[in-house]
């Protein structure tokens, strides 16, 4: 073990939820250390998100000793050791040590134990094997904490190994490199991530899709990506071409926009061209419909937001509703190259802001009172008079809509007689 620094100032060990659990499962005989992810950001000044607690009690005692201090107790993953504990509605998910008896490809039997080198052998890379006692020391058994100072994403153990017995690992290689290394990546791993690849296809859409949305807003996701269809990786998960220069362009739009990053919109410059796309993204990454139906915004005849005036501009977006007009433009601008004038496209991007549709001012009822009987042709004429309206630039004036009726009625009338 090497000497460690202390996270005994951080705030988040000494009070709320996690200190907490802390104290109450690290006495009588039983140890407490939050593990993991929020070691790691702790030690690297990033912010600390969900806390992870594990113990040496066993998860019955975690549940009793939650219960009698009067706090929520769910056993959110019992079997495995996971008891989840709520306190002033924040949950606090702890885990009972553990080591892997045996494994058989993602699934490992599990006996419960008081090891804590074994529970941190058991994780992925070093830096998210880190755990820290209630009293803010760190135990590092594993070299972690000189990967964090190096900022090094390397697995625990041989890649290989490790790889066999999770495939996920592949994934997650590349997001926590994304999300926490600099520089190259590990070149065992990623070597070792290239020969495993035929693994990827035995994963389920639900954990692919966790660790993919994940690295599309890490800062290194660029060069990940590009790696990860380098390795043959990437088309494996997508199933189609990633448009790496589009994606860059992308983040270079949210940054000029001020936009948070965000992952599906970023998907979609990666690798939606088509309506297809779309769809299959949607069922690899079991995308919910809000998320599919932004994905499919972006993929229809993106192109055609392309070299517009300001007229043509208002009546795509009178066509396609404000939010689709807004994921589709960004993407015709990720996708419109080096030549793209930002200033041209940010002027489209804040119409929405600038100009409202107006109603289109002609009903049924107007052709009704024209002539026209109920039916199909009621439906074209309306087709015709809308196409005129916008063609005119959304004229308000009774009598330029009115001429517009006549004007459309009339060709109804024509086009039925010619064809
Ligand atoms: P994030 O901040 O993105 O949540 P995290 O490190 O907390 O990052 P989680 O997916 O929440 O990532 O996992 C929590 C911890 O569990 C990890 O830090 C790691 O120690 C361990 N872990 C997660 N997934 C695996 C895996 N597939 N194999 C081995 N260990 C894993
Ligand atoms: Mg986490």
């Amino acid at each position: 073990m090497s000497v460690a620094p202390s996270l005994a100032g951080a705030a988040w060990l000494r009070e709320g939820p996690a200190a907490e659990v802390l104290s109450l499962l690290d006495r009588d005989g039983e140890e407490a250390r939050v593990v993991g992810g929020a070691v790691r950001n702790a030690l690297m000044g990033l912010p600390v998100g969900e806390i992870d607690i594990a113990t040496t009690a066993l998860p019955e005692t975690v549940m009793a000793r939650g219960r009698a201090a009067g706090f929520k107790t769910v056993p959110t993953g019992i079997e495995h050791g996971t008891v989840t504990l709520v306190i002033d509605g924040q949950p606090v998910e702890v885990t009972t040590l553990r080591q892997d008896v045996e494994t058989y490809g993602r699934k490992a039997k599990v006996a419960f134990g008081r090891d804590w080198a074994g529970d941190a052998a058991r994780r992925d890379f070093t830096i998210n094997a880190l755990s820290v006692a209630p009293d803010g020391t760190v135990h590092d058994t594993v070299g972690g904490l000189a990967d964090i100072a190096a900022r090094r994403v390397r697995f625990i153990g041989d890649p290989a190994t490790r790889l066999a017995e999770d495939y996920l690992r592949i994934l997650r290689f590349f997001r926590i490199h994304a999300a926490f290394g600099a520089g190259d990546l590990d070149r065992p791993a990623l070597l070792a991530c290239i020969a495993a690849r035929e693994g990827l296809a035995a994963l389920s859409a639900e954990r692919i899709r966790m660790e993919m949305l994940k690295l599309m807003v890490a800062p290194g996701a660029p060069d990940a990506l590009v790696a990860m269809d380098d390795g043959g990786l990437l088309v494996r998960i997508l199933g189609g071409v990633a448009y790496h220069g589009a994606l860059a362009a992308m983040i270079e739009v949210e940054r000029l926009l001020g936009l948070d990053p965000d992952p599906i919109r970023r998907l979609g410059a990666l690798a939606v061209a088509v309506p297809e796309d779309a769809r299959r993204l949607a069922q690899r990454l079991r995308l919910s419909n809000a998320e599919a139906k932004r994905l499919d915004a972006m993929g229809h005849r993106w192109w055609r937001l392309k070299d517009m005036d300001e007229a043509t501009a208002r009546r795509r977006l009178y066509r396609i509703g404000p939010e689709c007009y807004h994921e589709r433009l960004l993407l015709a601008w990720a996708r419109a190259g080096r030549g793209a004038d930002p200033g041209r496209w940010r002027d489209f991007v804040t119409l929405p802001q600038r100009w409202q549709a107006p109603e289109f001012p002609l009903k049924a009822a107007d052709f009704i009172a024209r002539g026209v009987a109920e039916g199909p042709d009621l439906g074209r004429v309306l087709a015709l008079a809308e196409d005129a309206w916008l063609a005119a630039d959304f004229p308000a004036d009774p009598v330029a809509v009115a001429t517009i009726a006549d004007e459309s009625l009339a060709r109804l009338r024509r086009d039925a007689k010619s064809g």
